[in-house]
């Protein structure tokens, strides 16, 4: 595994508030909510998930705030996450005040789609661009076992429902999990023959709460293209859009495209330009560090536009790099569905 040492890198020249290693962040994860309506195996533990009480979680007026101070500050695409973001209310409504900022220019989603098919079409007409769908097996039973208690036949008409209404081109994405879905991941990518869909595997990561099913349930990128290739023969290396965390390749032939999102073995510490925003206000600049800057407090106190865009370039000034999760190391202290993965 190979982390680029900040010490070779140049600033990069793209748009947005700049970090001390010359990485520009354009692009901001909001997580608009802590619950969710399922409890996916690598993300909650079963029993004694504590969710936040609803007066520490941004409002509304104070979510749309932010979101214009972020795209003062140059942020221009956002991705809507959670928890799972559909549960929270008035999000098409959102949606829109999010969009009529004029530096915005794309808002993504990543759902579980449970809900989707009956709100696609109003998310497409709010704004809204593109969904990521997280869907980790086609086997309903398994899925109801992964997501402990998800319905797959609703996820898979909230899927055909937002490519209906064209919130594509659609990607998936399938935390491959040892024993449990690894087996599957030759028929995950067989969608991608057919449609023009993005089928992508992502390394499990040893959140909070869930840190034994990453012990027991590591599965590397390579060894998932390996498993594909044994089945297709090679894939088709493609070129990935610089900043994308995925690594690209095509069955060939094929109409869609397989991605590789490998935060454990290839650490992509080098191209990001991402920061979260907690459902709870705060400023998290990486996913896998415990450093946050608490926006809502900062709001609640009384702090004018200037200090918060204060707060957030400062903040953004000192995100770090690199993580030594192969080494053992554990400080995420959140959840994955507190801090919006
Ligand atoms: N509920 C939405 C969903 O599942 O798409 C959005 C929130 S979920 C936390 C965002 C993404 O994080 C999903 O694609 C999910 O698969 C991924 N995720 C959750 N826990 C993870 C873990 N331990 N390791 C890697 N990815 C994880
Ligand atoms: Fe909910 Fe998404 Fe976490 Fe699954 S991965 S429990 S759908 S937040």
């Amino acid at each position: 595994m190979t982390i680029v040492s900040p010490l070779v890198f140049h600033p990069s020249p793209a748009p947005g508030p700049r970090d001390a290693f010359g990485r520009r962040m354009n692009y901001l994860r909001i997580s608009l909510t802590d619950r969710c309506n399922f409890r996916c195996v690598y993300c909650m533990p079963a029993v004694g998930m504590k969710f936040q009480p609803r007066e520490e979680l941004l409002t509304d007026d104070e979510l749309v705030r932010i979101v214009g101070l972020f795209a003062e500050a140059g942020v221009t695409k956002l991705r809507l996450t959670g928890g799972e973001p559909t549960v929270r209310p008035h999000l098409v409504e959102l949606v829109r005040a999010f969009k009529s900022f004029p530096g915005i220019q794309e808002i993504a989603m990543t759902t579980n789609a449970l809900l989707l098919g009956r709100i696609a079409a109003a998310l497409k007409e709010a704004g809204l661009d593109r969904v990521n769908v997280s869907i980790d097996t086609l086997d309903p039973v398994r899925f109801r076992a992964m997501t402990r208690g998800g319905r797959f036949d609703l996820v898979w008409k909230g899927i055909e429902e937002a490519d209906r209404v064209g919130l594509g081109p659609i990607k998936l994405n399938t935390v491959v999990v040892r024993g449990q879905n690894d087996h599957e991941v030759v028929e995950m990518a067989r969608l991608t023959i057919e449609r023009p869909w993005q089928v992508r595997f992502l390394e499990i990561m040893p959140m909070e709460g869930v840190g034994m099913v990453y012990d027991e349930g590591l599965v590397t990128s390579e060894e998932t293209r390996q498993r594909l290739e044994a089945a297709f023969g090679p894939l088709e290396e493609l070129e990935a859009p610089p900043a994308d965390p995925a690594r690209l390749w095509r069955i060939p032939g094929a109409a869609g495209t397989i991605g590789f999102i490998s935060p454990i073995s290839e650490p992509f510490c080098e191209t990001c330009n991402r920061v979260r925003l907690t459902a709870d206000g705060n400023l998290r600049l990486c996913l896998l560090h415990p450093d946050e800057v608490n926006l809502r407090d900062a709001m609640r106190a009384g702090a004018t536009d200037e200090e918060l865009l204060a707060l957030i370039r400062g903040g953004i000034w000192r995100k770090p790099w690199g993580h030594r999760i192969h080494e053992g190391e554990r400080n995420t202290v959140r959840g994955m569905s507190q801090i919006g993965g």
